[in-house]
């Protein structure tokens, strides 16, 4: 089964093929980073525009590099949501062309479903159930994944995604975007222990995540400082904010670990690239006797072999959608499967 794969929600113009959902044939990722950067953030109208404009020669090379011919593909697969509207719909239209042309299945899939999906690519023994951490620019979810496709969310974020925090915070130190990256590795400098800074409990809801307090609390630090006219040491700040937030993310999936009586745990989405987190949950992990699975790094953050890797196993419960399939820029992690039903 070889499925394409074509993902264009955010900021990154992405195609792949891969083979029964775990073989990663070819992965074309053309990312507009530098285009975004000056801006600080992302931009949707120059997002689209520049979809529109390498779409046709990411699909092209995924293609040639995958050594096939379209015709051999079994299915075209392609991100409907959620995501920047205009920035899906350039995805959506092309992989809706693409499977009418050649007279291919057209599956959907949810970008959430194929961060987590990432996970059957490098680890073919990473198989439901399981619990998934999903920390991305837009999302934190402690899930449950019953079975491929079936979901049970047992926590969520009260306010800022975990990557949208790491985002933030490096954009208030002066790092830049994005801030991800730069921020782990201003973090290496620093003394992780060097500020205790305050992790937020929720009582009703032991699994939820808010990240807004320990934002804040980096910024008023750093504010405080300047104010006193004394040196800000940003790597200290980096290293303890990123200790902070990696220390509750893994402590959080463990726990959600223990109570379901789950033994395997795995993580997803561009946060999941953070060797801070990945370094805590295998240790966790080891020491509670469970088996742990992160994708590779570059499977982490957004691309196209992840959704192409999801819709294998949509692939074999026949959800096809139909020409009339849209974008749905808010849609949420539940409402695909209904969607998906004829
Ligand atoms: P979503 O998947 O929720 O729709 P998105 O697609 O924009 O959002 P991803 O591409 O999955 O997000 O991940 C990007 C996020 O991951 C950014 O917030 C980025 O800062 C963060 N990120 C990437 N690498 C790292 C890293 N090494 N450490 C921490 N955060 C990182
Ligand atoms: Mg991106
Ligand atoms: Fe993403």
């Amino acid at each position: 089964v070889l499925i394409l794969g074509i993902e264009t929600s955010c900021d990154e113009t992405a195609a792949a093929v891969v083979k029964n959902g775990e073989e990663v044939l070819s992965n074309v990722i053309s990312s507009q980073v530098a285009l975004h950067a000056e801006f600080g953030g992302v931009v949707p109208e120059i997002a689209s525009r520049n979809h529109l404009e390498k779409i046709d020669e990411v699909i092209r090379l995924a293609i040639k590099e995958a050594g096939i011919s379209m015709q051999e593909l079994t299915a075209i697969a392609v991100t409907v949501g959620p995501g920047l509207v205009g920035a899906l719909l350039v995805g959506v239209s092309e992989a809706k062309a693409l499977a009418f042309a050649l007279g291919k299945p057209l599956i959907p899939v949810h970008h959430i479903e194929g961060h987590i999906a990432a996970n059957f690519i490098s680890n073919p023994e990473c198989e439901p159930p399981f619990v998934c951490l999903v920390a991305s620019g837009g999302h934190s979810h402690l899930l449950l994944v019953e079975d491929y496709g079936k979901i049970r969310i047992y926590g969520r974020t009260r306010d800022d995604a975990a990557g949208e925090a790491f985002d933030k915070v490096a954009r208030a130190v002066g790092l830049g975007y994005p801030g991800g990256p730069k921020l782990e590795k201003m973090a290496k400098e620093g003394n992780p222990h060097a500020y205790h800074f305050p992790t937020a409990k929720m009582e009703d809801a032991p699994y939820d995540f808010s990240f807004s307090g320990v934002k804040s609390a980096v910024l008023n630090e750093m504010n405080r400082k300047k104010m006193l006219g004394e040196e800000v040491r940003v790597a200290d700040l980096c290293a303890s904010f990123q200790e902070n937030v990696t220390e509750v993310l893994s402590e959080k999936a463990i726990a959600l670990c223990k109570e379901l009586h789950i033994n395997r745990l795995s993580i997803a989405g561009g946060v999941a690239a953070n060797g801070k987190l990945r370094e805590k949950m295998e240790e966790k992990a080891k020491q509670e006797g469970m088996e742990f699975f992160c994708p590779k790094l570059i499977l982490c953050t957004d691309n196209a072999a992840m959704i192409a890797a999801a819709a294998y196993h949509e692939w074999k419960k026949g959800n096809f959608a139909g020409h009339d399939v849209n974008a749905y820029p808010s849609l949420s992690l539940s409402e695909v499967k209904d969607e998906e039903k004829p």
